[in-house]
């Protein structure tokens, strides 16, 4: 059975750690703590979260993105653990993108990030996996990346006009959807 775990907030210091690499994928820890983290963020409405966000400072995250009420535009996908996730090599092309964190609760910031990447991590079976990410699953492999190394998307945010509340966000959005419409 997973379990949801508690989230840790931005000011708790485990966020802050470079998150050690995971040593035995097969380990029933290891597999525990990504049904949980699968758990957790999918109760939370979160289409990623990283290991570090529930005080586990091991370099392993979830990418789970689907339309949900804090993302209604998210793709569909299944949950995916990314287990000593790297960052390979990447596009020239930064796009800026509204994201926000359940570490980071109501808000949302404007966070540069690259379009197209290429990826490697080792699947919860151990397996290596090389991919190429673009566009909205990129943005979120990159943000969970930033947990492993104790960089949270406030760090990456331009100015002062790039941060509002997440209530203020999903108004702008069904706003914008509003005037597409008509
Ligand atoms: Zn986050």
């Amino acid at each position: 059975m997973a379990t949801k775990r508690d989230v840790i907030a931005v000011g708790d210091p485990v966020l802050r750690q470079v998150a050690a690499p995971v040593a035995d994928v097969a380990d029933p820890y290891v597999q525990r703590l990504i049904d949980d983290l699968i758990e957790t963020a999918r109760l939370a409405n979160g289409v990623g979260i990283a290991a570090p966000q529930i005080s586990c400072s091991e370099r392993l995250f979830i990418v789970a993105s689907r339309p949900n009420a804090r993302y209604p535009q998210a793709p569909l996908m299944e949950p995916t653990a990314m287990l000593n996730p790297r960052l390979v090599a990447h596009g020239e092309t930064l796009v800026q993108g509204w994201e926000g964190c359940l570490s980071v609760p109501g808000v949302r910031g404007l966070v540069p990030r690259y379009e197209h990447i290429d990826v490697e991590y080792l699947g919860r079976d151990g397996a290596l996996r090389r991919q190429q990410l673009a566009d909205f699953v990129a943005r979120i492999f990159q943000h969970e990346l930033d947990h492993l190394d104790g960089i949270v998307f406030l760090d990456r945010v331009g100015g002062k006009d790039d941060l509002m509340s997440e209530a203020d966000y999903l108004d702008m959005l069904l706003a914008a959807r509003g005037s597409s419409r008509g």
